[in-house]
């Protein structure tokens, strides 16, 4: 097939998969170029590894410790009239330069949140990786069915009033008004079944249980906080509420495992993915806080927050924490000078200033890259194989 981008809103219905390759190879050489991570890990369970924080999580683990891993995420083959979802190629090119180099990696394709799944990944734990020193849980769900059958939406609210803020069209290229009025008392606790702790904590219980933490194992979930501007929708919405009882799951786990295991959240910085850019206000904050980041010297994607995760944050015995037990990622997102300015920008910020005071041109560009578009060492006009397959 000829692969062009076919954008529907805030998702790229097409990917290419040699353009997702491309990312994937950027990604390792952006680890490869910072040399090795000393007392990096080396057997790794990445859960929802195929785009985004999960992805760039195990490259980094993967070319920059030599860490063998399971991932395991959800996407959709492709077949040879229909291309498949980034994720697909992103985990296809994953593995095709994990072999090369010689580095172990195992993938389940399905639903994380389901039993069926747990257990084909506990299986491919046992009779490949043994024991393991690092687990990331990155998903990003619209919906899950819980262990009783009954299936649970997420939604991205406010809670207790309306949220109206500046927002960025991205058909149209415009600041817009986003009205969102607040969630439901049904909405909220569909929100947190499904991206707070509870099937979280089901995957390190299912890990403990079969014994596959290693002494010393660290299992980390991910979470964000933000700029003011967004905690209407994010950090004091449906998504935070999520997020505290994924906290507060984390804290009980780890006091439960401790000192065999440790069990934290790494809070990090606002980045171009899929799950992002479907969050009111968030992608035109995004694009104000990527040209204050770039400006001063600070810009990180998923991949540089990944490889400073484990080279500077796990570097030590333990790792590098808050008063509240989380590794901060959003360090130089949250820094006062950055925050001055882009809350500033977000104020003054109109359709006619856009690209001036926002890196708006940068936000597109990675939002296309998330689907293998706009790489100049990839020949889009040419016909490529679309259904290949999941492990490379
Ligand atoms: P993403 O959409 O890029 O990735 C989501 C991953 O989850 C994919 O690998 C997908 O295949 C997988 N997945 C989704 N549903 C699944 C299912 N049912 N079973 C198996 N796999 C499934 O998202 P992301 O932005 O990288 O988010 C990952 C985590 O990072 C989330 O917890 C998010 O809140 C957090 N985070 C994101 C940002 C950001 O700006 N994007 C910032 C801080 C923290």
């Amino acid at each position: 097939m000829i692969l062009q981008p076919r954008i529907r809103g805030f998702v790229c219905v097409t990917a290419h998969p040699e353009g997702c390759a491309e990312n994937v190879r950027e990604q390792i050489a952006l680890v490869r170029s910072r040399g090795e991570i000393p007392g990096g890990p080396k057997n790794v369970l990445v859960i929802g590894a195929s785009t985004g924080y999960g992805l760039a999580t195990r490259i980094a683990a993967a070319f920059g410790s030599g860490a063998k891993s399971v991932g395991v995420a959800y996407e959709r083959p492709g077949t040879p009239d229909h291309c498949a979802s980034a994720g697909w190629y992103n985990n296809a090119a994953f593995h095709r330069e994990a072999r090369k180099a010689g580095i172990g990696a195992w993938s389940v394709n399905g639903d994380a949140f389901s039993a069926k799944v747990k257990e084909e990944t506990l299986a491919l734990v046992k009779a490949n990786l043994g024991k393991l020193d690092f687990v990331a849980y990155s998903l990003a769900s619209p919906r899950r069915t819980d262990p009783q059958g009954k299936t649970w939406k997420s939604c991205l609210k406010p809670i207790g009033q309306a949220f109206e803020a500046k927002h960025l069209d991205t058909d149209r290229h415009q600041v817009v008004t986003v009205h969102v009025d607040p969630a439901t008392e049904e909405e909220i606790e569909g929100t947190v079944k499904v991206m707070g702790g509870e099937d979280f904590e089901l995957w390190v219980k299912a890990l403990a249980e079969a014994d596959l933490l290693a002494p010393g194992a660290k299992v980390v979930a991910y979470d964000y906080i933000g700029a003011e501007v967004t905690f209407p929708i994010y950090h004091d919405g449906t998504i935070g509420m999520a997020k505290k009882h994924l906290y507060a799951t984390a804290a009980r786990l780890n006091a439960a495992l401790a000192p065999k295991a440790s069990v934290f959240l790494s809070v990090n910085k606002a980045v171009v993915t899929q799950a992002s850019s479907a969050i009111p206000a968030v992608p035109l904050y995004i694009s104000i806080l990527f040209r204050v980041m770039k400006e001063k010297g600070l810009h990180e994607g998923c991949i540089e927050q990944m490889d400073r995760f484990f080279r500077e944050k796990l570097a030590g015995k333990t790792p590098i924490m808050d008063a509240e037990g989380r590794v901060r990622l959003d360090d130089w997102e949250m820094r006062p000078e950055v925050q001055e300015v882009a809350t500033r920008l977000w104020k003054e910020i109109e359709t006619e200033t856009l690209r001036q005071q926002s890196d708006y041109n940068g936000y597109e560009e990675e939002f296309l890259r998330l689907f293998g578009f706009g790489f100049t060492n990839v020949d889009y006009s040419k016909d490529v194989a679309t259904d290949i397959p999941f492990e490379g």
